[in-house]
């Protein structure tokens, strides 16, 4: 049996081993998929043991992302990224990958949005906002990022290819004209608030929403009431691991199966 596992900390209330389990049954893997809780110190040590111990695969989270970059072996993407969230184990060096960015890309394919040549702003510059800013860019876009802190918006969008950034106010101007949004920040987790004012969104936008719990956001639930594409973040957490059990087992993952799982996990 191969054995795949969850670091971060916490991990205690994470949708990913049902998600995982629901893949490996459904494509008759014989895999289990458990979480482990290292402290900060005990980090490095946890993804070397792993390897050591035969693990097959991991998926890293909050507050190690980025230590994991420093201690695998990342792919481009991630690098430019700088943070690991999938780390595949083999014969040689530990390979790690940002399976978020795909996330987000992938989010906006399953609903029939075309990101090539189109106008995309990203809220937030955070671990979420890079990746959806590499990754919307890598897909074609053209990207705005937005930062409450403009300075790291500004930091990010020299990195990004072509990308413009600015304050929160900047959405003002960016928003009207733009075909795709992401809001990448933490803002509608904890209070039913939003990081942009609803008169900014219009019926030719899609929304994505990071943000998973709650499902039903308040910016998704103003992107509709406005004529939009609202995107649940449950989405972007179902192809960031969909992605992950493909890089793991190079087995097309089974989307409705774990779709089904996440729905399950959430309610
Ligand atoms: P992070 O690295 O801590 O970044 C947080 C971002 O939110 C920063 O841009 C920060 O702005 C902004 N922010 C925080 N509070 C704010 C406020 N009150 N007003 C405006 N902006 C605020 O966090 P992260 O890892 O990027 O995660 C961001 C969100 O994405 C979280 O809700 C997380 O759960 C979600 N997420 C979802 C998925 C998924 O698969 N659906 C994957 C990854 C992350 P400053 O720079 O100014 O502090």
């Amino acid at each position: 049996m191969d054995v795949y596992g969850l670091v971060g900390n916490p991990v205690g209330h994470s949708v990913s081993p049902p998600m995982q389990t629901a893949g490996f049954t459904e494509r008759g893997i014989d895999a289990t998929y458990v979480t482990f809780e290292p402290t900060e110190a005990e980090i490095e040590q946890a993804i070397d043991g792993a390897n050591a111990l035969g693990i097959a695969g991991l998926n890293v989270t909050i507050p190690f992302k980025q230590d994991a970059f420093e201690i695998v072996e990342p792919d481009p993407l991630a690098a430019r990224i700088g943070a690991v969230n999938t780390v595949v184990f083999g014969d040689g060096s530990p390979q790690g990958y940002n399976t978020d960015a795909a996330g987000v890309t992938r989010s906006f394919a399953h609903h029939d949005v075309t990101i090539d040549n189109r106008e995309a702003v990203v809220v937030g510059a955070g671990g979420a906002g890079r990746a959806a800013a590499f990754a919307l860019a890598d897909a074609g876009a053209s990207v705005h990022i937005a930062n409450r802190t403009a300075e790291r918006a500004a930091g990010l969008a020299d990195e990004v290819d072509g990308a413009t950034a600015g304050g929160l106010d900047s959405l003002a101007d960016t928003v009207p004209s733009a075909d795709l949004l992401v809001n990448a920040t933490s803002v509608g987790m904890e209070e039913d608030a939003t990081p942009l004012p609803a008169e900014l969104l219009h019926a030719e936008l899609a929304v994505l929403d990071a943000v998973y719990t709650p499902r039903e956001t308040r910016l998704l639930r103003d992107a509709d009431a406005a004529g939009a594409t609202p995107i649940q973040g449950l989405w972007m957490l179902l192809f960031q691991g969909v992605e992950s059990f493909e890089r793991w087992t190079d087995v097309d993952a089974p989307i409705d199966a774990m779709h089904a799982a996440l729905l399950d996990a959430l309610e």
